[in-house]
């Protein structure tokens, strides 16, 4: 390839010859005409690249366009390279946005960009559901102008950001509790990073309630306890009168005692996420076993029938079925009235599934109720259930070992007129 002032000397001999030759020939007009002529030639030749060039560039196909032969095409070509280079890094770097974009947008937490006029430069999708933000609409708004809650406003103004702050009621339906916490990144740019904390908020508040109600439960007997032992010491009591206080205080602290042998076999049951083992138990050992407790707890004072329907197996874990079977029968007893009747029976129905019953002709559950009978500590008569040494806490048991042998607790009831309570097992846990 020829240098740029081999070039341009060539070209002013050429016209100088050129020149030289026509003044021999036809004077000096035509000699000045073709040595301007041969000087234009270069000339033009730019021109048309240029005006290509233009036209390329203009079209943002730059790349694509075929490449003079010449002079230019150095030009041409290192431009067509560097325009090449610049894109690809621009695709890489488009590509590495995208990706981050991704990541943001799969967090399960809420994200919000803010800049330093807490304008919202960007955010995920779940910041757009937690604050009913919409991002083509509000982005480069300030974020205190669609966040209206006072205590986020004082948040954003007071500039402390080391402690996160909860929102309550937040959501289209007010339902959520949000957990939200602001990180300070680049030039005075803040980071809002936002957590669902609805469901540990309401285990937190379950688990209050649970400790207000066990501390609750626990204080009744004991202070009835402390209240016969005080008398007891103060007065000077017939040994009558004595033992009839002390049976008084057996009752209460036997009522400790079922309510602390609930509550760790609810724990254990809550602790043990396995299934239950498959192991086979005899639907008639247990149904013998049940009825000599119901006709203890009975006292006669109720009509009893036990009625094994399909006489199988059912897999299981003896000890738990055991106890799930025997707060049915039990609740059955205590809470039908004298001459009432009780009945359990254990089937399988046509699809196989191992059904226990028990039915009664007690004073019934109204529906209301229904769906929250297995709630720890839920009482439909609070009186009744104390009355006959109930905890509260034995539907929830039956609930748990349900859960664990994948049964299903159904519950039928028609005020005034009684109750069925049916587990309903899996074909898989029935035997032969
Ligand atoms: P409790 O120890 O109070 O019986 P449970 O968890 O076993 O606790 O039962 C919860 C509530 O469901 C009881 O307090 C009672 O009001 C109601 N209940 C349970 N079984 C029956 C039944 N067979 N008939 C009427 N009410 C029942």
């Amino acid at each position: 390839m020829l240098s740029a002032l081999t070039r341009f000397i060539f070209i002013v001999s050429l016209a100088f010859i050129a020149a030289l030759i026509a003044l021999n020939s036809w004077g000096e007009i035509p000699a000045i005409a073709a040595g301007i002529a041969i000087l234009a030639i270069p000339l033009v030749y730019s021109y048309i690249n240029l005006a290509r060039l233009r036209k390329y560039a203009l079209s943002d196909s730059v790349e694509s366009m075929p490449l003079p032969s010449g002079f230019w095409e150095e030009v041409f070509f290192r431009l067509q390279r560097l325009v090449r280079n610049l894109k690809q890094q621009i695709r890489v770097i488009e590509q590495q946005h995208d990706r981050f974009i991704e990541a943001f947008q799969a967090s399960p937490n809420g994200i919000v960009m803010l800049d330093d006029r807490d304008q919202i430069e960007w955010c995920n999708a779940i910041a757009e559901r937690f604050f009913g933000l919409n991002f083509k609409r509000d982005v480069m708004q300030r974020i205190n102008f669609l966040i209206r809650r006072p205590e986020f406003i004082q948040y954003l103004n007071r500039r402390q950001f080391d402690e996160p702050l909860l929102l309550e009621r937040m959501g289209v339906d007010d339902n959520l509790s949000l957990m939200l916490q602001a990180f300070p990144f680049g030039e005075k740019r803040h980071l809002l990073l936002v957590q669902d904390v609805t469901d540990l908020q309401k285990a937190d508040a379950m688990r209050r309630d649970f400790v207000a109600n066990v501390s609750h439960e626990m204080r009744t007997p004991i202070t009835v306890l402390m209240g016969f032992l005080e008398t007891v010491q103060s007065l000077d009591l017939k040994r009558v009168q004595q033992d009839q206080y002390f049976d008084m205080m057996m009752s209460q602290a036997q009522r400790m005692k079922s309510l602390v042998e609930d509550l760790l076999t609810l724990a254990n049951l809550e602790s043990n996420t396995l299934p239950a083992p498959l192991q086979p138990v005899q639907i008639p050992t247990i149904m013998a076993l049940l009825k000599n407790d119901a006709e203890a707890l009975s006292q006669g004072r109720h009509a009893l029938n036990f009625e094994i329907a399909s006489p199988c197996l059912l897999l299981g874990d003896e000890r738990e079925l055991l106890s799930a079977f025997s707060n049915l029968v039990s609740n059955a007893i205590r809470y039908t009235p004298d001459i009432g009747s009780v009945s359990a029976k254990w089937s399988v129905n046509a699809q196989g599934q191992g059904e226990f019953s028990v039915s009664d002709t007690g004073p019934g559950i109204s529906s209301e109720h229904l769906p929250r009978l297995t709630e720890r500590f839920y009482r439909v008569d609070r009186s009744r259930s104390r009355d006959t040494g109930g905890t509260g806490l034995g539907l929830a048991i039956v609930k748990h070992i349900a859960n664990r042998h994948q049964a299903q607790l159904l519950i039928e009831s028609v005020p005034g007129k009684g109750s069925k309570f049916t587990l309903r097992f899996p074909k898989e846990r029935v035997g032969n």
